[in-house]
């Protein structure tokens, strides 16, 4: 079966290694490359996370020396390791595919510092999506720890919003304050994600998107992937296994329906794991949780990444740009 993982902050695990290690052999991480052929991970989106401590002028150093880590580790894993950029690349992933797709996204608008070319400069190095805050206030919107008074896309968020669209890069709406959210599904030509962000009807975290949050971001074709952060899982965050994942994926198709439900683990940017995903090479035995949940082969398939990889393709651009 296909299965497309929106969310994992291993990247950042690598930096704070000085290069000491990379996919393969970097110890005690949720991924690394043994997990994630355990699991028969089919694509990956990797995300560039700015530190907060890195933001103030450091934000775009701090994302170039990450990608520059991508880029490395795609470099010396091809055989393993298949970087995703463009519309025909999309089109080689299947759940055949031995290699795992790999797709860079930034977490946090801080790291175009302001200007666009920025974005466009970040396009050109092969990242073709963008989290537009993560929780706090940055040049394009207010993300959710802004609490009440939060406000949605700045002008700037705006031009960022239309480049995107134009570009072919993917829009994610997780950790965004939810003026921001209406902003954005009012003005993008094309559908946007929550690469991990959960139900808060299933559980009261201000991370979670609210059922009419969720109903219109399916209406326009948008996918989200269910998060496996215990705090966001459940309202007694020790207690959370497996099944408060299979819960909100339950919720979200629900209310959402089939087509707008993946996964986007979060792993490597979460301190605690819930019980039975304890890693990526676990991630797998959602499959068996849904099928025992009597849900059809063909709803499981789009959960478990045929709807991410749906939206990829109408948003990825053609080589030819
Ligand atoms: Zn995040």
């Amino acid at each position: 079966m296909f299965i497309f993982d929106a969310h994992i902050d291993t990247l950042q695990k690598l930096v704070q290694s000085n290069g000491l290690y990379d996919l393969a052999s970097i110890p005690n991480t949720h991924v690394n490359l043994a997990k994630m052929q355990t699991a028969g991970l089919n694509a990956q989106i990797f995300a560039v996370f700015i530190p907060e401590n890195y933001r103030h002028g450091l934000a775009l150093h701090n994302a170039s020396v990450m990608i520059d880590i991508f880029w490395q580790n795609m470099i010396k894993y091809t055989s393993e390791l298949m970087p995703i950029m463009w519309q025909d690349e999309l089109c080689l992933l299947t759940a055949e595919t031995k290699r795992i797709g790999c797709i860079l996204s930034i977490e946090g608008g801080e790291a175009l510092e302001g200007r666009l070319e920025n974005l466009r400069n970040f396009f050109r190095l092969g990242v073709r999506g963008l989290t537009l805050t993560w929780n706090n206030r940055n040049e394009l919107a207010d993300g959710v720890g802004e609490g009440e008074q939060a406000s949605g896309l700045s002008e700037f968020g705006r031009q960022v919003v239309a480049e995107m669209n134009n570009l072919g890069m993917i829009i994610d709406v997780s950790h965004l304050a939810e003026k921001g959210f209406w902003d954005v599904l009012k003005i993008s030509k094309f559908p946007v994600i929550a690469s991990h962000s959960n139900s808060f009807a299933r559980c009261q975290h201000r991370r979670n998107l609210n059922d009419k949050q969720i109903t219109a971001l399916a209406d326009q074709g948008g996918v989200i992937g269910v998060n496996f952060c215990p705090a966001f899982l459940t309202n007694n965050p020790k207690t959370a296994a497996i099944d408060h994942v299979v819960s909100h994926i339950v919720h979200l198709i629900d209310v959402g329906g089939s087509e707008a439900v993946g996964l986007g683990s979060d792993f490597d940017g979460i301190a605690s794991v819930p019980q039975g995903l304890e890693d990526i090479s676990r991630v797998n035995e959602i499959i068996t949780k849904l099928k025992n949940h009597g849900y059809p082969e063909s709803v499981i398939e789009k959960v478990m990444g045929l709807n991410f990889l749906r939206v990829l393709k109408q948003v990825f651009p053609q080589k030819s740009l």
